[in-house]
């Protein structure tokens, strides 16, 4: 049995079904994770939109959302996913918009969180591209 402490991660998706599956596989071949090894919040737009707060702090006042859950209980690896070709949580964005409104969201995560790896996973009907953009092997 090891004893190392094994990294633990957060992927927040778009609910569309085409895209659920392929993206975790996706997430968990780049990173190494194992499903059960993070935690995974979609919703209806993905990493393209704000996502709603979880809870609000009863002694801060404070809004809590899932990513900051997570990172408060060990997840030091992020998986950011949008996807193009017609989204139901941004129905009226083309794909340059959605992909902007993914790189801004990715830029802010990696801000609240500079000391952690994070990935943009944009998914399409070509398939699922994944990038480590932080640290940088590609620039946003
Ligand atoms: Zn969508």
């Amino acid at each position: 049995m090891s004893h190392d402490i094994e990294p633990l991660g957060f992927l927040r998706t778009c609910i569309d079904r085409r895209f659920v599956e392929a993206s975790r596989r996706k997430f968990e071949e780049a990173t190494g994770l194992l499903p059960v090894a993070y935690w995974h919040e979609a919703y209806a737009g993905g990493s393209a939109r704000d996502p709603s707060l979880v809870a609000n702090d009863a002694k801060t006042g404070n809004n809590i959302y899932a990513d900051q859950y997570a990172a408060e209980h060990g997840a030091t690896v992020f998986g950011w996913q949008a996807h193009i070709d017609t989204c139901g949580g941004l129905p009226g964005a083309n794909n340059t918009e959605i992909v902007k409104a993914l790189d801004e969201h990715i830029r802010a995560m990696i801000a609240k969180y500079p000391n952690s790896l994070h990935y943009r996973i944009l998914a399409s009907n070509s398939g699922i591209e994944i990038t480590r953009v932080h640290p940088g092997f590609a620039k946003l």
